[in-house]
């Protein structure tokens, strides 16, 4: 198999583009199918000051790296859920990129202000794991965002992670939830940040070949609440169709794009609630989060650590 640009040996074979390119054109590729995706729907303005939501995984780390490559200078937030086994080893590989790249990354220990692991705190809270995730994730990823003075928050979501969310939301018609994936959700004055999503476009696999092909130092295993999550099954379903018919989940998500676009839905609603306390939204009242420092009595104000790479100036 020969590239297609330079005819030297192939090292991937992209069956949704009908294409076969070497290392070197590979890498080119889809770096520019990431800034295409940034400039067409103008994700990251010139002025932004972007932060990248790391985990230490392929994708986002990844995306850290062709951001600071394409100019896009990014800081990161990591997120230390005290998951046994897994976090230290993931919070290691995000500092390795922050060395590697020259880009600070602040870190939240969820341990450290609420005494509790995920684990333990979703069944306290009686949640499930991912869903006390998401919410502590969310919460914080916009705090950091807000208060250290960026304005726009990236996240690592592939294209099949897109897909698989949107076909369980089809799937099971969840109406609140479906018109609200799309490559960015819009800022609120003062109290959300902005969330966009460059690589909604490139699919696992292409993600995983950048990353082996630029030896990004990345946690291989998934996260062990992962196991039972519905989004696996529907990500083995989706590699099946694509497996007799390339191009399918593109389609889905590009598909989906101009659906949901033609139809202009909001994908927040515009008179969202924000927390008494804190100021952040909120479907009520208080939000989540402070609801839970309430419930632990915890007083006082939520603390990041910086990690700074040697030799970066303050
Ligand atoms: S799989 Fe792990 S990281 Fe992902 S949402 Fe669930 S607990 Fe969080
Ligand atoms: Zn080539
Ligand atoms: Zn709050």
């Amino acid at each position: 198999m020969k590239c297609r640009v330079c005819g030297n040996d192939a090292v991937i074979n992209l069956k949704a583009y009908n294409n076969a390119l070497c290392a070197r054109d590979f890498i080119a590729f889809l770096e520019n199918r990431v800034l295409k995706t940034i400039q067409r729907y103008r994700l990251i303005d010139k002025d932004e000051k972007p932060l990248v939501a790391v985990s230490g995984g392929k994708d986002s780390l990844s995306l850290w790296y062709i951001l600071n490559r394409l100019g896009f200078a990014s800081d990161g937030v990591y997120i230390d859920l005290s998951i046994e086994g897994y976090s230290s080893l993931s919070l290691d590989k995000v500092k390795t990129m922050a060395d590697r790249i020259q880009r600070r990354v602040f870190i939240f220990h969820l341990m450290e202000t609420l005494g509790k692991g995920i684990d333990k705190l979703s069944r306290v809270i009686k949640r499930s794991t991912c869903s006390a995730c998401g919410m502590i994730k969310r919460y914080i990823m916009n705090r950091v965002c807000m208060d250290r003075g960026y304005n726009v928050i990236i996240t690592g979501h592939n294209l099949d992670d897109e897909a698989s969310a949107l076909l369980g939301n089809i799937l099971y018609w969840k109406d609140e939830y479906l018109w609200k994936k799309g490559l960015e959700l819009k800022e609120s004055e003062g109290h959300l940040s902005k969330k966009v999503k460059p690589l909604f476009l490139c699919s696992e696999r292409e993600m995983a070949a950048y990353a082996i092909l630029n030896s990004i130092d990345y946690i291989r295993d998934e996260c062990p609440f992962s196991i039972d999550a519905k989004s696996l099954v529907y990500k083995d379903i989706l590699n099946r169709i694509e497996e007799s018919s390339p191009g399918t989940k593109l389609q889905f998500i590009k598909g989906y794009l101009k659906v949901s676009r033609a139809m202009k839905t909001q994908r927040r609603k515009d008179n969202l609630d924000y927390c008494a306390v804190c100021g952040y939204p909120a479907s009520g009242g208080i939000c989540s989060f402070c609801r839970i420092m309430e419930r632990f009595g915890i007083e006082g104000d939520i603390r990041f650590d910086e990690y700074k790479p040697e030799g970066l100036p303050t």
